[in-house]
């Protein structure tokens, strides 16, 4: 990569944005995503709308397109409207007198977990575990279709006081936003309020790395080790994240096979099936799959307006009509964190301006959300609308031909995926065949600046925007 960029030293102004992006980052994100993912960006350069921000490692680089970019950008955007694009750039921080990587660590890894550790302090039995959310309990969880099975698993196991026979691990799976997280603090809380003699660890799988790299480099695996092993019900939340990730996945699967030899209980979650998880060994894979695989689906139209009468009891003082709720229900489909969301703006809205909630006035607070849910769009239609719109071959879209007729075309399909689906612009770059998140970035400021100077071209691509809305 781009070696020459030194750290930024230029503009005051161009600092000053810096800063209020970070705050924004933070308190987006919260403390320790933060600290972990976005604190070690460097601002490089700011030049014709051109933001520079460099990372230390590859690994964190990658991380960053795939989930923060998007919203770095958007809130440049908002400190700086000539921005149009956020590139990031991998420049190795000088390396202070650290042990060599581990073998068998991926050095790009490690790298990118150590600067997540800004100080080496030794490891801490006491806040391995993570805090459980209070509201995350059995009582709260609303039961439906979609998620029955997965809650009775659940129930099952926080309920028995030792191993549940055919039930370990307890592997629960589903989109985000699902009600995997909620489940897994409920059986922490229910047997830590059941059976405080048994010690439960909850900890995300990237806080698992996190732990196994940095013990690795501290030299205190065998203390790792030892405390893993002793615990009574190890729930790791979000094990895709391991996946591809060697020498974790060793770690983590001796750890998993001395519990369950010991007789000890494994709760897992993931975002999808031990089957679908790429990157993840065979051995592991298959023995993540012994137990029983819970999957949580889509939440349906009653399963929505439950949740949503669930969380009004809690709220007392506010009236929502119930058609609202179904209205709520209705429309807001994506996943459960979202539905909440969405009552909690109506009802906050409501309190701060001190008038009723309405039907109208919840369209009104949610126009964002619910013009997001309203769009089923996905990239193949706009792909196959737009090449029979220019009257070039699908598979167009995803080459690397740069001649204007075809290089237009894809263009506005990039730009319309953009306008017409929550893809992120890394997302929208594989779709087309594998491009870099900036040649989206390029391809949305490029139509946009054509629409304006030429009236036929923005009628055309406005068209082609009508006909995509209306057919989804
Ligand atoms: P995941 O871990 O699957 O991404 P979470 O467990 O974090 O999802 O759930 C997202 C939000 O939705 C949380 O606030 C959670 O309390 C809520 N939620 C999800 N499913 C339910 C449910 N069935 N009943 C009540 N709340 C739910
Ligand atoms: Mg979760």
């Amino acid at each position: 990569m781009n070696e020459s960029i030194a750290y930024y030293q230029g503009k005051p102004e161009h600092l000053a944005k810096w800063d209020r992006v970070r705050e924004r980052l933070r308190n987006a994100y919260g403390e320790a995503i933060f600290k972990s993912w976005l604190q070690p960006l460097k601002l490089a350069d700011v030049k014709n709308g051109q933001v520079m921000v460099t990372v230390p490692t590859r690994f964190m680089r990658e991380w960053i397109l795939s989930h923060y970019v998007d919203n770095i950008l958007r809130f440049w955007c908002q400190e700086d409207q000539t921005i149009h694009s956020v590139d990031i750039f991998v420049k190795a921080e000088p390396v202070m007198a650290s042990p060599q990587p581990q073998q068998g660590v991926p050095a790009n890894i490690e790298a990118a977990m150590l600067n997540a550790a800004n100080e080496d302090k030794p490891l801490n039995p006491d806040t391995i575990s993570a805090p459980l959310d209070p509201r995350y309990t059995f009582d709260n969880f609303v039961v439906g279709k979609p998620n029955e099975l997965a809650h009775a698993a659940a129930r099952r196991v926080a309920e028995s006081p030792s191993v549940t026979p055919g039930c370990n691990p307890l592997f629960i799976y589903g989109g985000v936003g699902l009600g995997k997280t909620h489940l897994m603090h409920a059986i922490a809380w229910h047997i830590r309020r059941t059976d405080p003699a048994r010690k439960v660890v909850y900890l995300s799988a990237e806080k698992f790395m996190y732990l196994f790299i940095r013990a690795l480099r501290t030299k205190e695996t065998m203390t790792f080790k030892e405390y893993f092993r002793s615990v009574d019900v190890l729930m790791v939340d979000d094990v895709q994240f391991i996946a591809g990730k060697e020498s974790t996945q060793e770690e983590f699967f001796h750890t998993f096979n001395a519990l369950v030899d010991q007789n000890k209980q494994l709760i897992i979650s993931a975002d999808r099936s031990p089957s679908d998880i790429e990157g993840m060994e065979e051995r592991v894979r298959s023995r993540l799959g012994w137990g029983l695989v819970a999957d949580i689906h889509t939440t349906s139209y009653e399963l929505r307006l439950g949740i949503l009468q669930s969380k009004l009891e809690k709220m007392p003082h506010v009236h929502v009509p119930a058609r609202v709720l179904e209205f709520l229900a209705h429309k807001i489909t994506s996943n459960v964190r979202e539905l909440e969301g969405a009552l909690n703006r109506v009802v906050a809205h409501a309190t701060l301006v001190g008038t009723p909630v309405t039907l109208e006035s919840t369209q009104e607070v949610l126009y964002d959300i619910l013009r997001a849910n309203d769009r089923r769009i996905t990239i193949e239609d706009i792909q196959k609308k737009v090449s029979a719109h220019y009257n070039i071959k699908v598979s167009d879209m995803h080459s690397a031909r740069r001649s204007v007729a075809i290089a237009r075309p894809r263009q506005v399909a990039m730009y319309l995926a953009k306008k017409l689906t929550t893809k992120s612009l890394p997302e929208i770059g594989r779709k087309f065949g594998g491009k870099d998140h900036t040649t989206v970035m390029h391809a949305v400021k490029r139509i946009d600046e054509i629409c304006k100077a030429d009236q036929e071209f923005a009628d055309d691509v406005e068209l082609l925007m009508r006909m995509l809305q209306s057919a989804a």
